[in-house]
């Protein structure tokens, strides 16, 4: 049987074609529910370098079947370090290692973005009952009591039994479901680089997701690609008051930002090529982000701050959920798509707003609201940070 650009009735329409969207496509493929996936972008492909991936990610994995392909594209770190970025000093950490796998059945893992889309890419292709589109700009919706036509910036209509908003950050889909507007520009500014490892100061060539927290500012890195690559990213809290994605900046406007931090970590960033900016935006958490045949996904339901590095990790979680409840409720969307937003909420939300918390009071306090961080944090073992992340990286999000 070839694929097939039509659509029917019991087609799911799938707009966005980044992490969240083609594992969507995949999940919904396991449970013989065929989809096409609306990308706008001419190709499919993710921009970006390294992405961390916590045990819940894997678990979604694991559910898909993917998880050894998935597993092998993954450097498994050894630790999560926090170090102050005024000292040149640790704070804490957390080991990573034996126990934390066996504590959450799945390791902590760093991954090249474009690895992983592959993985997942790849799975949709192989499959029947996924079509993949690229150059589809999806720009509206009407939807009745049998099924949703999407409207296409090139004026092409397509119909389906329901409509999976998936297109992220600036969602057109959003935009009707919810239509809180543009999202709030957060005010940091991130500047990403990748380097190759011989690059990257010997003393600091760590297995580990390592954090240097100073004023206003926080630094990034970890080691990518079977070691070849070091994923750096840095974040400066500087009141930018627009939204940018992915623009070339000269290193001297890097350099700027970090001035004040110890020598040690200048010479990291004194490596640093090809530098990229990012104006980190997010959204506050909405209660619903359900329009009856019609739901949201990833980023364009929760979008949030990249500091507790899960967006990712929740987008395919979503997707998994939202399967899982049209599968249990096969003749009712509108209630399968409810049920799948109120299960994920509390959950997604919890993280949403965790993640402007940590940048707040963990990785850019400065003074004594720094002293009182550093207190806290170093005070605490490996086992206390199972306990608190538990609830995270446990099989909370693939129940
Ligand atoms: C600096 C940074 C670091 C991060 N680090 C991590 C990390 O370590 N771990 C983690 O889990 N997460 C991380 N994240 C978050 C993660 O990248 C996102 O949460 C995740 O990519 C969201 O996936 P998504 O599929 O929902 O949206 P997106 O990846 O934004 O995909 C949306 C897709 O929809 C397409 N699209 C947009 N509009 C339309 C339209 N109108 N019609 C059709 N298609 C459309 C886009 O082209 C895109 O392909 C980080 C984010 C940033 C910015």
């Amino acid at each position: 049987m070839s694929k097939s650009a039509q659509t029917n009735s019991g087609t799911a329409i799938i707009a966005g074609g980044g992490i969240g969207g083609l594992t969507a496509a995949l999940a919904l493929e396991r449970r013989g529910i065929p989809s096409v996936v609306l990308e706008k972008s001419p190709q499919f492909g993710e921009i970006g370098a390294g992405i961390q991936l916590g045990p819940n990610a894997f678990h979604v994995f694991d559910a898909l079947g993917i998880g050894e392909t998935a597993r092998r594209t993954a450097v498994f770190i050894e630790q999560a370090r926090l170090m102050d970025a005024l000292t040149g000093e640790e704070i804490t950490h957390i080991d990573l290692g034996g126990a934390f796998r066996a504590r959450f059945r799945n390791p902590y893992a760093v991954v090249h973005r474009g690895d992983l889309y592959v993985v997942l890419l790849q799975a949709c292709q192989r499959s029947e009952l996924v079509i993949l589109r690229a150059g589809c700009d999806v720009v509206s919706y009407r939807q009745n009591e049998s099924d949703v036509q999407v409207r296409l910036s090139s004026g092409e209509a397509v119909s389906g039994a329901l409509l999976v908003g998936a297109d992220g950050l600036w969602s057109a889909v959003r935009k009707q479901v919810v239509g809180d507007g543009p999202p709030r520009v957060s005010g940091h500014t991130t500047y990403r680089s990748v380097i190759p490892t011989g690059a990257m100061p010997e003393d600091l060539r760590w297995n580990a997701a390592t954090l240097w927290a100073g004023p206003k500012c926080h630094i990034v890195h970890y080691p990518l690609s079977g070691w070849k690559l070091f994923n750096l990213v840095l974040t400066c809290q500087n009141d930018a008051p627009e939204p940018v994605a992915g623009q070339p900046v000269p290193r001297e406007e890097v350099y700027r930002g970090f001035a004040h931090v110890h020598p040690r970590i200048r010479k990291i960033i004194e490596h640093g090529k090809d530098w990229k900016l990012w104006v980190l935006c997010d959204r506050d958490p909405v209660e619903n982000w359900v329009d009856g045949r019609v739901a949201l996904l990833g980023d364009a339901a929760h979008p949030m701050l990249q500091y507790m590095a899960q967006g990712a990790c929740l987008a395919m979680e979503d997707a998994l959920c939202l399967a899982r409840m049209l599968e249990a409720h096969p003749r009712d969307i509108p209630g399968a798509l409810q049920a799948y937003c109120n299960r994920r909420l509390v959950r997604t939300t919890r993280v949403q707003l965790m993640a402007r918390a940590v940048g707040e009071h963990i990785y850019h306090p400065s003074g004594a609201h720094a002293r009182v961080r550093n207190s806290i944090m170093s005070a605490k073992s490996s086992q206390d940070w199972y306990e608190e992340l538990s609830w995270l990286y446990g099989e909370e999000g693939t129940m």
